[in-house]
Formats: C-alpha cells, structure tokens, sequence
C-alpha cells in the first residue's frame, strides 16, 4: 500500500515515518510512503505557494497550481484516492480507516497550511477529512494520523495480528485493561485472575471487562453493535446486576 503526503514541510512528515512501526513496514516492503514537497512544483522564480486573499482578510492562501501539478505527477498511471486535510471534513475514526485500508487503492494526503488551499482544490480531491472538531496549523499531524492508523491494519505491519484485530473499536468495543509486572505496586495489585494461568477464566473476565468499560465510556458501542454474542449479553445482565447491588453509598449490598 503506499501513501502520498504532500505537504509544504516535508521535514516534519519524514521525521514521524522515520520511526516505529512504519518504519519497520516501510523496511519490510509491506507500505511505501512517499513524502512530496509542493514548494518543488511552484513555477515562479520565488518558489512562492501562497498568495493573498480575494476579498481581503487575515492570512494567506494555498495556491492550487503546485498542488495540481505535484498530483498530476504522483498520480501517474496509478489507482490513486485524493484525500485533503480539513477540520471541515468528515470526522475520521476506526471505520474510516478500515474502509480506506479495504479500498485497497494508494491514499495521496494534500496537507493544507495558513488560512487553507485555495478553494477549487474541491474539484481535484476525492474527499475531505478531518480528525476532529479543531484547528491544527498544518495537515501533517492530520495526515500522520491517518498513515498511522491505516497502516496498523496491513498485514504485517504489527509483529502479532491480534494485536489490531482486539484493539479498541476494531472489535467493535473498548479494549480489555491491560496489565505487567509487577504484579504489586505500591498496593495495587493486578487482578488476580491474570495470574491464575486459567486461559479461559482470563479470556471471560476480559471479555467482561472489555464490556464493562464500554458500557461506561462508549455506551453507544454497544447499543449499536449487532454483533455481540450470546456470552456477551450474559455478561451484560451479570454487569447490569453487579451494578444494582452496589448502594448509593458505593457499598456492595449483601
Ligand atoms: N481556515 C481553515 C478553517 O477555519 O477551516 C483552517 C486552516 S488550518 C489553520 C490550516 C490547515 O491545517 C488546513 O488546511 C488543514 O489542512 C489542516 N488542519 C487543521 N485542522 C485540521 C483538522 N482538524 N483536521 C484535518 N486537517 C486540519
């Protein structure tokens, strides 16, 4: 799989796909990751890639043009999906990446800077997304994110598969806690059960606690999910119940 970034510093962008995991994929051949400074495609003499505002107003704008071209190039003969960073986008989260891993296209990530690109870059990007109701001052950290989290879902990429497959949401729940040694500090002790070597009385009390803290949370995971079994709706009634039993005083009634 290989992703595109372009983005006016390519510094930032290599610094992060330099390190960890990514790093090791990119070593492994499993993911390609091709960072494209726009500056390289401004025409004029000054390399400029922004320019003032119509209308007036605070900030500079994006130029399209060395957008345009450094896609042109990228894009050449390959399956490529446009994708631009904007808090005015569509919010990304685990579905999102799951949906753009099993696309299995090459992802080019245009990141914006200053007040944005200039607005007709609508009509050269296949979407636009945003990691949150927020502002950044670049697309990088946005563009970043998104490499992260894809590629956490290639095959490979992650030493044991189960890794992504029980995390948070891709199993359509909140993850179990996690817990290493030692097994006492300062009083709190990990939970017993870990220790008791019963693989299946640990993976049931996970599973519980998996439920237990999405319920909390993440209600709505598990209101919307259609794919919790019949053990889970078990261990739901068992956590509803506990939950009763428990005064307003936070004491466990007997
Ligand atoms: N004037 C823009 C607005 O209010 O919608 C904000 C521009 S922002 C300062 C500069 C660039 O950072 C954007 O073009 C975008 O690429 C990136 N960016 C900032 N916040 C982002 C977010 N929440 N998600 C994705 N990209 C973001």
């Amino acid at each position: 799989m290989r992703f595109d970034i372009l983005t006016l510093f390519p510094s930032m962008v290599e610094f992060y796909v330099r390190e960890s995991i990514i790093k090791r994929a990119i070593e492994a051949g499993i993911v390609d990751i091709v960072v494209t400074n726009i500056r390289d495609y401004a025409i004029d003499k000054h390399k400029c890639v922004d320019d003032y505002p119509y209308g007036g107003g605070a900030g500079m704008v994006m130029k399209i043009d060395p957008v345009y071209e450094a896609l042109q190039d990228i894009k050449q003969g390959r399956n490529t999906r446009t994708i631009l960073l904007s808090p005015q986008g569509t919010i990304f989260n685990q579905g999102k990446a799951e949906e753009l891993f099993e696309n299995g296209t090459d992802i080019a990530l245009i990141c914006g800077r200053y007040e944005g690109i200039d607005e007709r870059i609508k009509y050269i990007v296949d979407e636009e997304i945003s990691v949150g109701d927020y502002v950044l001052t670049g697309g990088e950290l946005p563009a970043l994110i998104i490499v992260d989290t894809v590629c956490r879902l290639v095959p490979g990429v992650l030493g044991d598969e189960r890794s992504s497959r029980e995390d948070s949401f891709s199993c359509g729940i909140l993850d179990y806690p996690h817990y290493t040694r030692p097994p006492d500090y300062k009083g709190y002790a990990v939970p017993s059960v870990l220790l008791s070597g019963n693989h299946e009385k640990i993976r049931m009390w996970r599973r519980k606690e998996a439920l237990k803290r999405t319920l909390k949370r993440k209600p709505s995971l598990i209101e919307e999910n259609d794919k919790l079994s019949k053990e889970d709706y078990i261990l739901l009634k068992m956590i509803k119940e506990e939950e009763y039993d428990i005064d307003e005083c936070g004491r466990r009634a007997v």
